[in-house]
């Protein structure tokens, strides 16, 4: 039987519809936005958050730190570090996005999505200690020290697209009874800054046989269960040299460029053989067919196809797309300060701890 048509209904309907594709579409945009801000914490109903403590305003350059006095802001200066206090709520990102100072921040600085961004970089960081969606809990405390990049350095560094930098954090797990202490520092034997536990070793574990030799930082692991991303991304600079872990063969390049930009699929000579897949790439300098050895240079990193900033997407595969940890395939190490850093790490710290809130 044939219902006629309920026109009203329909258009109803067709509102509802619209309104839907809108706010979906929305979502689509923000969520593409957010490439390099793609760790999240479970989002649950929001709730209502403890506020942190208030923002202190933090001179980084400072030699000689005041660990209980809150610091006023100079007048006419901007001031461009700022240290936050949290207490985790419920989701981890509404601790972020419901807290007054960050609001306030955000005003202040002008900075678009201070939330979305601290959270991001916080979270980096955290989840090679521990595991976002089972081990941060409400109560857990949060502090940390961020900088404003003014615009004119931004233009001069070609490490970050983004306007703030984490300088230091801690985090107390109440769970796991453990405190993080994380600090960014520059390594003499490293080409950018990367962020140490206080003990030296290095937050970010490094791929054996890796396919870069520096980077800047890896921002997507295959844990973070992003939909549709199969791989991990290394941030790096447009034209960083990638080279082949293992020895193969190239089997295709620059296949749907508009999404994966200049790109490389090639058979490994593993066994059972493995497909690794570079996306995003400057310059492929490979052609289909050609055989390379462990240690040749393949490609270069680029910011093609769908990509927001320069990174490489690096994806192990088996046949029949079976997707591999590239972390576990590859084993990791864990770098450590070299020697002669101990000295200016260990000021680093001290800058840092006299300044937490709590
Ligand atoms: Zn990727």
């Amino acid at each position: 039987m044939t219902v006629p048509p309920d026109i009203p209904h329909q258009r109803r309907q067709t509102r509802w519809r619209t309104l839907f594709f809108i706010t979906f579409g929305a979502l689509l945009i923000v969520t593409a936005m957010n490439l390099f801000c793609p760790l999240r914490g479970p989002d649950t109903a929001p709730t209502p958050v403890t506020p942190g403590a208030p923002a202190t305003l933090i001179d980084p350059v400072a030699t000689t730190p005041s660990p209980t006095a809150p610091q006023a802001a100079p007048e006419k200066a901007r001031p461009d570090a700022y240290a936050l206090s949290f207490l985790l709520a419920t989701s981890f990102y509404n601790t972020f996005a419901d807290n007054e100072e960050v609001a306030r921040l955000t005003e202040e600085t002008g900075i678009r999505k201070l939330a979305e961004r601290l959270s991001a970089h916080v979270a980096r960081n955290l989840v090679w200690n521990l595991d976002m969606r089972k081990e941060v809990y409400p109560g857990d405390e949060l502090d940390l020290v961020f900088r404003v990049i003014p615009p004119e350095e931004q233009a001069k560094r070609a490490d970050t697209p983004d306007e703030i930098e984490l300088l230091a954090m801690r985090y107390r797990s109440v769970k796991l009874a453990k405190e993080f202490r994380i600090y960014r520092f520059k390594a003499s034997d490293r080409q950018f800054p990367a962020y140490y536990n206080a003990d030296g070793t290095a937050v970010e574990k490094a791929l054996k046989r890796s396919p870069l030799k520096d980077w800047i930082q890896i921002t997507s692991l295959l844990k973070d269960r992003r939909p549709k991303h199969d791989g991990i991304d290394f941030k790096a600079p447009v034209g960083t040299p990638i080279y082949a872990p293992w020895s193969g063969i190239v089997e295709k390049t620059n296949w749907k460029t508009r999404y994966n930009g200049y790109s490389l699929l090639a058979r490994l000579d593993t066994s059972p053989a493995v497909q690794m897949i570079l996306l995003h790439l400057d310059k492929v300098h490979l052609k289909p067919g050609q055989r390379f050895a462990a240690g040749d240079h393949l490609a270069d990193v680029g910011n093609t196809g769908r990509s927001f900033a320069p990174h490489l997407h690096y994806q192990l595969q088996y046949e029949a797309r079976k997707i591999i940890d590239p972390l576990k395939y590859h084993g990791t190490v864990t770098a450590k300060l070299p020697a002669g850093d101990a000295e200016a790490f260990r000021k680093t710290i001290q800058e840092f701890d006299g300044r937490w809130g709590r």
